[in-house]
């Protein structure tokens, strides 16, 4: 016969702190304990030759004796009451202290709390207390009636119940109402326990539960081992065996409540052994320790999340007890929901409360650093070939920017950020993308040498478009560009690479045009190019070139001799500007305005005069056009010939012909 032993038979973790808490404590005097430490009478028996004695009411003690709040907990109202008392030593159950923190949260947001539990047991008044005044106790279909369903419910469980009556209870409360929140507070290791029961029940001849008869999850073991097995028997010693249970079986298996002491259980296994030939698989100490050892701090662990609540995050990972995240490691990032699945480093086995700690930040530290170590080693080679990173910056330095580069962080001088001069406010670029090139690597200090530079990029790429530019720039070609700015010389005008400058002498063949009255920052011209130096990065640019000479146009249609129409623009003590073609005036001086004697030319001339003026003279060279009045106004002497064969032209220069009789009734005006 083989005995199998459930590995988390015997004393949770709960207990097991609270005994090491009670049995700690130094002191000659008694230690209280408030109410039974352990529901297990050979256990009491024992506590009680080292002075740690149960009491029933805290009203029996001195103000100044050793109390011990079992691993059960207590009520609200029992620390509004005691807990500043001095030499208090509260041992509750960390799973225990979950339901309380989830009652009074739930309670405080107006919810009714209902516990799935037995009324009257400890743990169960303690959760009701924190609760408040309409927290309700519920064991069976029947107490369901007393909700007030007009709450929305919280509903707990006692922390030692079965996972599946809870469930029953749960199905039932929510057909009755949509406004339900449910927290199953069942801990871990009774969790564990009751499946291992269920698993090994159906597979032994014989199922053994050992425990305190007043012990209620001890009670729910046996229940849950009768249900699957019918030779079932609960015992709370060696001395309840029937060894007539084994006759004829091949397979027992051995599972024990929390409170059971391994002592307790290490008898009945020996009793059996010693009575039968039974081999003894495995014991629970030996199972306990495996399990113990099968992880150790700094392993990263693999668990669920089965409760969130405001100081932790609570993990199932498949140890006895649950791990807790502390939840100020989720300043930056979501809480996590209660199903998620969460890696984190294993910190610390147990807390002084028994829970495992665990890390997620210590986790991404260590990927991080992993993943940095990794990274690091490529930098050699991406530093011999150029490469180019996109990298953000993260943080101001003294005289620079942090720039993190992939899983590294460099160093981006204020001199390495800007093509040309030095980068001056640097917080404008705090969590921007900036491209980088490391220029400077040294991996063998202990905090890595990496120094970027952006300038070296933009550099190289200015070159290139420089190349690129002065390829396609040559002397009358017409390009667009953007006007940059308006000086009192001209315009920059922006053309990709550089800015060319458009001088006021190259804006309009009309002397009259305003700089500012034809360009405004922004507008996109076109312009030709009239001058080029490379080596000074200099254009010249013209507007007025993109039409044609005005002059070139006058002095292509126009010659000395020829009678044309102007308009006069000004005048002046010497004559008087007349324009004769579009942008070109003549000077009529004040000696060809007429053959009588003048005293000022305003007398006889005014602006905006449309007047008959011969050309008398065209100077090239000075752009320079002298024009006489008088020359088609001389008196013709009746015996003088007249010259037919003078020409008259339009303002267009169009050729129009004057009649003999034109002129003779001219001349006839004149004699009268
Ligand atoms: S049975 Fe669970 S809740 Fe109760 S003391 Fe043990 S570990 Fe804590």
């Amino acid at each position: 016969m083989k005995i199998i032993i459930a590995p988390n038979a015997g004393f949770c973790y709960g207990v097991k702190n609270a005994l090491k808490k009670a049995e700690e404590i130094k002191t000659d005097k008694i230690i209280y304990t408030l109410g039974e430490l352990i529901h297990n009478q050979q256990e009491i028996d024992r506590l009680k030759e080292k002075n740690i004695i149960p009491v029933d009411s805290i009203n029996n003690i001195k103000d100044d004796d050793f109390l011990v709040i079992r691993s059960h907990g207590v009520g609200k109202t029992f620390y509004e009451n005691f807990g500043k008392r001095e030499n208090l030593i509260d041992a509750t159950c960390p799973s225990v202290k979950l339901a309380h923190r989830l009652a009074e949260k739930y309670m405080l947001l107006g919810y009714q709390v209902i516990v799935f539990g037995d009324k009257n047991h400890p743990e169960v008044l303690g959760i009701l207390d924190w609760g408040g005044n309409d927290s309700l106790a519920v064991l069976k279909e029947s107490d369901i009636n007393q909700i007030n369903l007009k709450k929305p419910i919280l509903l707990l469980s006692q922390t030692t119940q079965s996972v599946d009556e809870f469930n029953i209870i749960k199905n039932l409360i929510e057909k009755k109402t949509e406004n339900l929140v449910v927290k199953n507070t069942i801990c871990k290791a009774t969790r564990n326990r009751q499946s291992e029961i269920e698993e090994l029940s159906k597979v032994v001849d014989v199922m053994i539960i050992i425990g305190g008869k007043q012990s209620s999850n001890s009670n729910k073991l046996f229940k849950i081992a009768k249900n699957f097995n019918e030779n079932s028997f609960f015992i709370e010693t060696y001395k309840d065996l029937n060894l007539d249970w084994f006759k004829g079986k091949n397979k027992i298996g051995i599972s024990a409540g929390a409170s059971t002491p391994s002592w307790i259980i290490e008898e009945v296994i020996n009793k059996m052994m010693s009575e039968d030939k039974m081999e003894k698989e495995q014991t629970m100490e030996e199972l306990l320790l495996e399990m113990d050892n099968d992880i150790q701090p700094g392993d990263i662990v693999e668990g669920i999340v089965i409760q969130v609540d405001k100081e932790n995050i609570v993990v199932d990972i498949g140890l006895k007890a649950e791990g807790i995240i502390p939840i100020e490691e989720y300043t930056n990032e979501e809480l996590p929901n209660v199903g998620d699945k969460i890696t984190a480093v294993l910190l610390q086995k147990s807390n002084s409360v028994g829970f495992p700690v665990l890390s997620k930040r210590k986790l991404l530290d260590r990927k991080n650093r992993e993943s940095q170590r990794e990274a690091l080693k490529t930098l050699p080679s991406k530093f011999e070939n150029k490469e180019e990173f996109e990298g953000v910056v993260t943080s101001i330095a003294k005289s620079g920017l942090i720039v993190k580069i992939g899983d590294v962080e460099g160093f981006l001088p204020a001199s390495q950020i800007l093509l040309n001069g030095y980068a001056k406010s640097l917080d404008k670029y705090l969590g921007k993308k900036v491209r980088v090139r490391i220029i400077d690597l040294d991996l063998k200090k202990r905090l890595p040498k990496i120094v970027l530079s952006q300038k070296v990029i933009l550099g190289e790429e200015r070159e290139a478009s420089s190349k690129d530019f002065w390829d396609i720039m040559e002397v009358g070609k017409v390009v667009q560009g953007e006007v940059k700015m308006l000086a009192d010389f001209g315009a920059f005008v922006n053309l990709g690479y550089l800015d060319g400058l458009l001088h006021v002498s190259e804006l309009s063949w009309n002397k009259r045009d305003n700089l500012k009255n034809m360009l405004a920052v922004g507008d996109k011209i076109n312009v030709k190019i009239i001058g080029i130096d490379k080596e000074k990065n200099k254009i010249s640019l013209s507007l007025k070139a993109l039409e044609e000479d005005p002059w070139q146009t006058f002095i292509n249609n126009h010659k000395v001799g020829h009678i044309i129409k102007g308009t006069v623009t000004s005048v002046v003590d010497y004559g008087a500007f007349v324009s004769i073609s579009k942008f070109v005036e003549g000077l009529l001086h004040i000696s060809e305005i007429s053959h009588e004697k003048i005293a000022k030319v305003s007398d006889v001339l005014k602006v905006g005069d449309e007047i008959d003026v011969e050309i008398l003279d065209i100077d090239e060279v000075n752009k320079k056009v002298s024009l006489s009045k008088k020359s088609l106004e001389t008196p013709v002497k009746k015996d003088e010939p007249v010259e037919a064969d003078k020409m008259v032209y339009n303002d267009d220069a169009e050729t129009k012909s004057v009649t003999l009789g034109d002129i003779l009734n001219q001349n006839n005006k004149n004699e009268e």
